[in-house]
């Protein structure tokens, strides 16, 4: 490059962008990847619709998106029956939740960013590190098992959990994991104190608005079913 003067100009290498290939995983691909995984996670196959609406584009856009991501194998999309990841899609989603969590991780242990904070931070910067990075970080962080959620690094882990909101009457559980980590949720989680590691009693359930009355650590609090439902929990060992 020549400026006006006729000095060569240097663009030092790292900031760079790559030069995007044809069919190559960039971060647009990363996203659905991911998101389609979590959808997935909730509702098993999963719709046109449900995508366009999750990545917040229309469903023309995401209609566009989910033929290309066709195209390089990491979708099946059925018509009337919906959209699943095919093995290489899940082992690519799987790759990015481990360097999601990892990412939490670090900011967390590391630079102190409360719990909260974290996730989206994390949605970011995921796009930028290399597996071979993650490896690195997790030697750092002495190999953790699970994101500050409570998330297992390694995203294929049964952790043998299950969710708040299936949970019966007149049972003391333990809180393992909180699903949905959007900041607002987890400030609520927060403020009852059901983090991961809290002991929670069902105490009782309504029967026909699903809500559950908890005691998290000996302190009551009455809990909606759509809050239960990203808490999950087992018995204490
Ligand atoms: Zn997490």
């Amino acid at each position: 490059m020549r400026s006006r003067t006729g000095i060569q100009l240097r663009v030092p290498e790292v900031c760079r962008p790559s030069a995007m290939r044809e069919g190559q995983v960039n971060e647009t691909v990363q996203e659905y990847i991911e998101g389609i995984y979590r959808l997935q996670q909730e509702v098993g196959r999963v719709a046109t619709n449900e995508v366009a609406q999750y990545m917040n584009v229309s469903p023309a856009s995401a209609s566009i998106m989910l033929k290309r991501l066709a195209e390089m194998g990491l979708v099946e999309h059925t018509p009337y029956r919906g959209i699943i990841l095919t093995v290489e899609g899940e082992s690519l989603a799987h790759q990015l939740l481990r360097i999601h969590r990892l990412t939490e991780r670090l900011l967390t242990d590391i630079i102190g960013l409360p719990w909260n904070d974290v996730h989206d931070f994390a949605c970011k910067l995921e796009h930028y590190i290399a597996p071979e990075i993650a490896d690195k970080i997790a030697e750092a962080l002495g190999h953790p098992t699970t994101c500050p959620h409570g998330n297992p690094i390694d995203p294929t882990v049964n952790d043998g959990s299950w969710r708040l909101s299936d949970a019966e009457a007149g049972t003391d559980l333990l809180v393992i994991k909180i699903t949905d980590e959007r900041r607002a949720f987890l400030e609520y989680i927060e403020e009852l104190q059901l983090v991961p590691g809290a002991q929670v009693e069902v105490v009782c359930r309504t029967p026909f608005d699903g809500l559950i009355q908890i005691n998290v650590d000996g302190t009551p609090h009455t809990i909606g079913p759509e809050v239960a439902r990203y808490v999950w929990v087992k018995e204490p060992a």
